[in-house]
């Protein structure tokens, strides 16, 4: 046991990325626009860091973010700027929509998303997966009208993988696994450093208790995402 413990901190830590392992996201792609659909003003902190440090500050890749809001709060939305600050994203790039619709109407969101991807040509999307890594029924709601827009209008879309508990607690520990986990036509993006989550989820400090403390520095979400991509053919 302490011997796959020790195996898994030294390949986290010191193994360079085996990407050619996986068809893992390649450093040099082309420029495209890319859109992160969320309905928190955390959810970019808490869950999608790795994909917007690497694609907005590494490969400096235009990325939008639209935020499908249950409330109507000035607060969070001025955090939810702040945090994209620091992971290099406009303020004109980040698009708050407020839904009210009774029990989250998945039409409802499908229209948001859809005016969202039109408005901003954005051609590849992500979201939550069926599962929303927490099973908050807002992220599932958002994950079924995000995959409607994308099999409607035929563009790339990917879902966050929601792992079982013991590997959503690993925190850096699950890098390994997950690389060689990593789904078929799917993606991988690691960001090891756990400073820039923190900055991050400073920027909402209505939002940044205790326990969410403890999940920024424990949660495989902190260093790794993985993605499924979302296929057009099932229903
Ligand atoms: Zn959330």
């Amino acid at each position: 046991m302490y011997i796959i413990l020790l195996m898994l901190i030294f390949f986290s830590l010191y193994l360079p990325d085996f990407k050619s392992l996986q068809p893992v996201q390649p450093i040099n792609q082309p420029h495209r626009r890319h859109g992160l659909v969320i309905t928190h003003p955390d959810d970019e902190s808490m869950f999608f860091k790795p994909l917007l440090s690497n694609l907005s500050l590494i490969q400096k890749q235009e990325v939008h973010i639209l935020c499908i809001s249950a409330e109507d709060d000035n607060i969070r939305k001025a955090e939810l700027l702040k945090a994209c600050e620091v992971f290099g994203i406009l303020p004109e790039r980040v698009h708050l929509v407020e839904e009210q619709s009774h029990n989250w109407n998945i039409i409802a969101i499908q229209k948001h998303v859809e005016e969202f991807v039109r408005e901003h040509d954005i051609q590849v999307v992500y979201t939550f997966d069926k599962q929303g890594v927490s099973g908050h029924l807002h992220h599932i709601a958002i994950h079924y009208g995000t995959v409607n827009v994308v099999k409607s209008l035929g563009i790339e879309g990917y879902e966050l993988e929601s792992t079982n508990m013991f590997r959503k607690y690993m925190g850096m520990l699950d890098i390994p696994i997950s690389k060689l986990l990593v789904p078929k036509g799917g993606r991988i993006y690691v960001c090891k450093n756990l400073l820039l989550s923190i900055k991050a989820m400073q920027s909402h400090p209505s939002q940044f208790v205790w326990y969410r403390k403890l999940f920024i520095c424990f949660s495989r979400y902190s260093y790794c995402n993985t993605f499924k991509p979302i296929v057009h053919s099932y229903v």
